[in-house]
């Protein structure tokens, strides 16, 4: 495996891959490497003979009182997790030579990013657009794998890539979970015992929200308001946002139906969580991903 952190040399080393008709499969990750982020490159490695993995904590899309400094990193641990998995490259830029000064030059997806997480962190999305533009030229993916733990983040890649004709193929790919619930992060790192605990409201949430729709329920504001309760069960849980949207445009519901995404955001105590459940229609029936049917 290899360790790349100049830029000239990912970028020579991705031309020699495509010049030797090699497919190459990319998973953009932060680090402090877990599961959920495991399970992108174990999906990409049978779809690629060269699978690349960045690190990198980017800076552009934290605010300006947000985490970046304690944001959690351990390289050491990163760099053996992806051998296991059988990474063929790791690039690993340091934040002033993605952003050499002066940095002028931003990408900035319309509409899908000044909505939800991107009306509670302005800016978050023109950082994380103009960020995977950079290591889309860089690292030169086939393919790029991302995770419906960001789902709207999926989305405004995809959005991305169609718009300014990226030639790199998305996939993205379910949220792990602990056995308990709690969708897997790099930020769970922050809950003290008891906040680990109260996190799970998330979870429970979203399963009340299916479970409620699987008995016939298609009211949002119904819906918003048992996903309240659940929530209020935890006495450090601060809603920032509850959304019931179109899958697709992101556009507020009042009723629940095919393609619908419910997707939430709750500070427990100073750490802010996202998760996520997207409702389909299945043999004439709305179902989610987190319920499973009755027998
Ligand atoms: P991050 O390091 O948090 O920026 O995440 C890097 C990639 O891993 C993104 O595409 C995330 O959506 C994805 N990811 C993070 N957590 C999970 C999870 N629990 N399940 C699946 N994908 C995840």
């Amino acid at each position: 495996m290899k360790i790349v952190s100049d830029i000239r040399e990912m970028q020579q080393l991705a031309g020699h891959y495509r010049q030797q008709g090699k497919t190459i499969g990319f998973v953009p990750t932060m680090g402090y490497l877990h599961e959920g982020h495991l399970s992108l490159m174990r999906r990409a490695r049978p779809q690629c003979d060269i699978l690349v993995v960045s690190i990198f904590v980017n800076p552009t899309q934290f605010g300006p009182n947000e985490d970046f400094e304690r944001y959690p990193r351990d390289f050491d641990r990163d760099e053996r997790l992806c051998r296991e998995v059988g990474v063929d490259v790791v690039f690993y830029p340091t934040a002033d030579a993605m952003y050499p000064r002066p940095y002028l030059t931003y990408v900035h997806v319309e509409k899908l990013s000044e909505t939800m997480c991107g009306a509670s962190r302005p800016g978050h999305f023109r950082g994380v657009t103009t960020v995977v533009t950079k290591l889309f030229n860089i690292v030169q993916p086939h393919i790029a794998v991302f995770g419906q733990k960001d789902y709207q983040q999926s989305l405004i890649i995809r959005q991305m890539v169609r718009d300014l004709n990226f030639d790199v193929q998305i996939d993205v790919a379910p949220i792990v979970r602990e056995a308990d619930g709690l969708a897997m992060s790099s930020r769970n790192k922050y809950l003290s015992p008891e906040e680990r605990q109260q996190a799970l409201v998330l979870y429970r949430s979203l399963t009340r929200a299916e479970e409620l729709i699987r008995e016939g329920e298609r009211n949002v504001n119904t819906l918003l308001q048992a996903m309240k309760t659940v929530i209020s069960e935890a006495p450090d849980a601060r809603i920032d946002y509850i959304a019931i949207v179109d899958a697709e445009t992101l556009e507020p519901l009042s009723t629940v139906r095919h393609n619908t995404v419910i997707a939430l955001a709750v500070y427990i105590g100073t750490t802010r969580l996202i998760d996520n459940t997207w409702i389909r229609e299945k043999d004439g029936k709305l179902v989610g991903q987190l319920v499973s049917p009755r027998q």
